[in-house]
């Protein structure tokens, strides 16, 4: 892979990595727990009731949190997105959110940048909570809804809940003002397929952006079989069939949805290649477990340990030091390599953290 002068660092002393890729976006796993039991990330047959998650005090507290995103914005971070596990099934999260906006970036006054701050939820608790996020400066969400179809959407989440609870919290989101929400679907052969058409119109009818992700192999429980994957190029022309649309430039570099915009003007659509088209040359994104740990690759084995310099006490230059470190030593590029190992048509998994874990 070719060194992309795209991105190289925008700040000088800002670290880069063996493949010329600087931090740019951070997603933040603010838990492991999750009130759904989705079949692609965490099936419900290998995460059952005696399940260990995390224990309380194993988590980094808001201000940890803080202290990381903050080190990482120094270093060249301009996204901070809150995901888990499920973000909201951890209490008081309008409180990590108006420490994370109280984040600046350097000199950011002087060139007009500021930080991006967003969350990745599944929806179902959102109702009540959308409105104190967008009050503590959330400029973004983005809401998993993988089938309209009240059925499929509970085969595909593992969840009991109504469909019309995740539909509620997106309407809560939109009545606080958050615009256009993004919503996600990863797709599953003959499990959501038949409904792409339909989550196209119910996004085009609510001034949402609809992004289709394919179905990838993270982790090492869903049993990720190829022959599942609906590949981009085949959920682009249900797309296209539904309501024609034309291929749009990305808005920045490192985007991960190839984005498309409706011939009528009703506004975009994205699609996630990350099986079919992989994008590691433009990843700019680490990745923080719940636990503390920095992931330069979802598809990483082992992170590297931050709390020893946050606890007991925090140390931001040591901090600082070792996250640089890391990336600097970073040469991930697991979705480019993946060809050989999918060959088969199943994963190699072996000893692959999961995706609720290091922060999907
Ligand atoms: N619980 C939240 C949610 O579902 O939005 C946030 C965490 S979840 C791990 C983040 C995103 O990862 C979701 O949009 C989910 O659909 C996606 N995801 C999980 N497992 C996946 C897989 N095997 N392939 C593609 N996307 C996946
Ligand atoms: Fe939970 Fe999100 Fe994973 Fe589904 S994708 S099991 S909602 S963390
Ligand atoms: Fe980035 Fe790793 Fe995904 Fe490639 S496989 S795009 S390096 S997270």
């Amino acid at each position: 892979m070719s060194r992309n002068p795209r991105l190289l660092p925008l700040l000088s002393g800002a670290p880069v990595d063996r493949l010329g890729r600087t931090i740019r976006d951070v997603r933040l796993s603010v838990t492991d727990r999750c009130n759904f039991r989705c079949g692609y990330c965490m099936p419900a047959e290998v995460f059952g009731p005696d399940f260990a998650f995390l224990p309380r005090a194993e988590l980094l507290t808001f201000e940890e949190i803080a202290l990381v995103a903050r080190a990482l914005v120094e270093l060249g971070a301009r996204t901070l997105r809150i995901t888990g596990g499920e973000p909201l099934v951890r209490r008081d999260l309008d409180r990590l959110v108006a420490l994370l906006r109280a984040i600046e970036v350097p000199n950011g006054a002087e060139d007009g940048e500021s930080i991006d701050l967003a969350l990745t939820t599944n929806g179902s608790l959102l109702a009540p909570l959308a409105a104190p996020l967008r009050g503590a400066g959330l400029d973004r969400i983005t809401v998993s809804l993988d089938s309209l179809d009240p059925a499929i959407a509970a085969r595909m989440s593992g969840s009991a809940l109504p469909l019309n609870r995740m539909l509620e919290g997106i309407a809560a989101a939109s009545a606080a003002g958050f615009a256009p929400i993004k919503l996600n679907a990863v797709v599953r052969r003959g499990m959501n397929d038949a409904g792409i058409g339909a989550l196209v119109d119910f996004a085009r009818e609510g001034g949402h952006t609809m992004r289709f992700i394919e179905y990838m192999d993270v982790g090492s429980s869903n049993g990720w079989r190829l022959d599942e994957v609906v590949p981009a190029s085949e959920i682009l022309a249900a797309i296209d069939a539904r309501h024609p649309v034309e291929p749009i430039a990305p808005s920045r570099p490192g985007e991960v949805a190839t984005r498309y915009r409706y011939r009528d003007g009703a506004g975009e659509v994205g699609v996630i290649a990350s099986v079919s088209a992989p994008f590691c040359g433009d990843c700019t994104r680490a990745r923080v477990s719940a636990d503390g740990h920095l992931y330069t690759c979802l598809f990483a084995t082992e992170g590297l340990a931050l709390k020893p310099h946050l606890r007991p006490v925090a140390d931001g230059g040591a901090l600082r030091a070792a996250l640089a470190g890391r990336w600097e030593a970073r040469d991930d590029r697991y979705s480019e390599l993946r060809g050989a190992a999918t060959s088969a048509g199943t994963a190699v998994t072996a000893g692959r953290v999961e995706m609720f874990r290091v922060g999907g």
